[in-house]
């Protein structure tokens, strides 16, 4: 077993000054919980790096797989170790580079001695082992100034170390530092999308979901159910609220005129949304709103949805088009899941032709009829809770929440 441990950088935490220890404690604890179905991890965190002990070559395959999707992490790299011998040097050199034998790079090996007692210096050593490395893979071309592919050696104290490959993080920050956010997440695609924007940004989520049986089924909310389910991925747990929006829907249908009854569902969702978020005292409401999209997301629609409350709503998508939004859920693997057919409480009760610039006035005035406060009220206290991941993980984890 040559494989010692996979080396984590950071990025953008090392930036951070004196809220940096918070960041590596909440990182050290999101890894720990994407993997907490593994054994054990030990994880050894140094100035601006991090160090996962690595003790088979199936435990290496699997953090390769999982820490992309942990924010926080700007790149890693696997280790290799051996001992202090030129000969066994050179064969983990080749072992470290075997992956990269059948395409042409350029290519370096770099050298840090930190044992000085060693017998040969550092750049004896980079060009016994360069030698060997250049003569068993001959696809790789020497250049010294940024090459693709760069062999670093570390002769330490205790062993050698070598890493070669690069591999890509997520980047953004630890989910859990920077507070927590109610999601507004619908069964398309554009909201499971918003929520991993605000995740990747260090957001905890916890999402609402309105649904309105008998005009919906059972299959949509399986479906955000599902989504909700694939946020989890991320490194944290999602508490998804149900909450029942039939009675509210049918009340507004009877006493709103058509065309701005879109408006007013919009409002009341929000005041829902926002009693739930301060129960569970996150500081802003994330939606999956498109500036344009649809008549409900223009600025002057936008603005009246605002106006019930003066909570910070988040809107990462404003300003990406369809495509972007589309290209994003296929590469977090949201968009199989969002494109299944459903039932969205609003699509069934929308008007054929909602106003794009509705009134305030109007709108408000024709809300006045109705005691929406206690509807509201019922709603929330009506809702279903879930959380995900479901069970072990749970209880585990509960003091995450
Ligand atoms: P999405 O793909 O997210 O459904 P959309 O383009 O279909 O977006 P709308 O249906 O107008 O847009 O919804 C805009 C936003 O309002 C959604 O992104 C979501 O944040 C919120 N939303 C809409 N319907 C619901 C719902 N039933 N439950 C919770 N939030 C909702
Ligand atoms: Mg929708």
């Amino acid at each position: 077993m040559v494989w010692k441990e996979i080396l984590i950088r950071y990025g953008e935490l090392s930036t951070k000054g004196k809220n940096k220890m918070d960041f590596v404690r909440r990182l050290r604890q999101n890894i720990r919980y994407s993997c907490a179905d593994l054994p054990p991890l030990t994880i050894r965190t140094e100035h601006d790096r991090m160090f996962i002990a690595i003790d088979s070559e199936e435990m290496k395959e699997e953090l390769v797989k999982r820490l992309p999707h942990v924010f926080g992490i700007q790149s890693f790299s696997p280790v290799a170790s051996c001992e202090k011998d030129m000969e066994q040097m050179k064969m983990l050199a080749k072992y470290v580079l075997k992956q990269y034998e059948d395409t042409t790079y350029t290519f370096k090996v770099e050298v840090k001695r930190t044992d000085k007692k060693f017998p040969l210096q550092s750049h004896a050593i980079q060009r016994e082992i360069g030698g060997t490395v250049l003569s068993t893979y001959q696809n790789l071309k020497v250049q010294m100034r940024k090459p693709a592919l760069e062999l670093r050696i570390e002769v330490r104290l205790d062993a050698v170390y070598m890493m070669a490959e690069v591999i890509q993080g997520a980047g953004g920050m630890p989910i859990g530092s920077n507070g927590r956010s109610l999601l507004m997440l619908s069964g398309g695609i554009d909201s499971p999308v918003a929520g991993y924007l605000m995740m990747k940004r260090g957001v905890r989520i916890d999402a609402i979901h309105f649904f309105s049986p008998p005009y919906t089924s059972e299959n949509s909310l399986e479906k955000v159910r599902d989504l909700a389910k694939e946020l989890t991925k991320f490194g944290a747990n999602v508490r998804l609220h149900i909450i029942p929006f039939t009675e509210i829907q049918l009340k507004i249908k009877e006493e709103v005129p058509e065309n701005i009854s879109m408006t007013t569902t919009r409002r009341m969702m929000m005041r829902v949304a926002d009693k739930v978020r301060e129960e569970i005292s996150a500081l802003a409401i994330v939606t999956g709103e498109s500036l344009g999209q649809v008549a409900s997301q223009t600025l002057d629609s936008l603005t009246a949805i605002n106006a019930v409350t003066t909570t910070p709503i988040l809107r990462p998508l404003i300003s990406y088009d369809k495509l972007e939004i589309i290209d994003i859920a296929e590469r977090i693997g949201t968009y199989e899941t969002s494109i299944r057919p459903y039932e969205d409480c609003c699509t069934i009760f929308t008007p054929a032709n909602p106003k794009t610039k509705p009134k305030l006035d109007k709108v408000e005035h024709f809300e006045e009829k109705t005691d929406y406060e206690t509807l509201i009220n019922r709603a929330v206290t009506n809702r279903e809770i879930h959380v995900y991941p479901e069970k072990q993980k749970e209880d585990k984890f509960a003091s995450l929440l």
